[in-house]
């Protein structure tokens, strides 16, 4: 029951959620949920509005 323990518990869960759902666009930072954008095959990154990879990336 100690206050340092707690702190752990959070940090497991929220490195948890960030790598299960959640990413960001190495382009332009924004958040993007694997569950409702696209992943791209080829570099396996989602695939973002911003353009920073499109459905015929070419993994570069
Ligand atoms: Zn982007
Ligand atoms: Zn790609």
């Amino acid at each position: 029951m100690s206050k340092q323990n707690f702190i752990k518990d959070e940090e497991e869960k929220m490195s948890s959620r960030i790598s299960g759902r959640t990413a960001f666009c190495r382009e332009c930072g924004q958040s993007l949920d694997s569950n409702i954008d696209p992943v791209c095959e080829v570099c396996g990154w989602i695939i973002c509005s911003c353009g920073a990879c499109s459905p015929d990336c070419t993994g570069e």
